[in-house]
């Protein structure tokens, strides 16, 4: 925020900082000024400086990397969802409904990243008559 309170970082450019400052050496040229054109935004390099700086103090898992944060998902939040973004029935095309109380517990196995807690949901199909249930990367019909 600058002085007259207007948010002076749009939520891309800040993404876009946040990526350079996290991919690009410190120490190659013209640094500030790549960062800046890269983001795209209006804010002087002082201004770039600045909330970097902010955001490295009080803000620094916005640095982490996405194993980083794949970790910490999964130490303190339910770890990897897998659920289809499917949202029509294939059969009949009725909208598919989540099923939030039939959750499975999996535990999954990544080279990267070794084991990771996973839920898995289950879709199915919104219309009565119709038993389809669409599922992580497949689906069943009937029971
Ligand atoms: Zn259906």
């Amino acid at each position: 925020m600058d002085a007259v309170g207007r948010n002076i970082f749009s939520v891309v450019a800040l993404r876009k900082i946040i990526f350079s400052v996290h991919h690009l050496p410190k120490d190659m040229p013209n640094y500030w000024k790549t960062i800046k054109e890269f983001a795209g935004t209006d804010a002087t390099i002082p201004e770039i400086q600045t909330a970097v700086q902010n955001m490295e103090f009080l803000y620094q898992e916005a640095f982490a990397t996405d194993e980083e944060l794949l970790q910490k998902i999964c130490k303190e939040s339910v770890g990897v969802v897998l659920m289809s973004y499917q949202k029509k029935c294939r059969s009949c095309g009725a909208n598919l409904v989540t099923r939030g109380d039939r959750s499975r517990k999996l535990v999954l196995y990544t080279e990267s990243s070794g084991t990771l807690p996973s839920l898995h949901f289950r879709k199915v199909c919104s219309k009565s008559s119709c038993n389809f249930t669409q599922h992580y990367g497949y689906y069943s019909l009937g029971e």
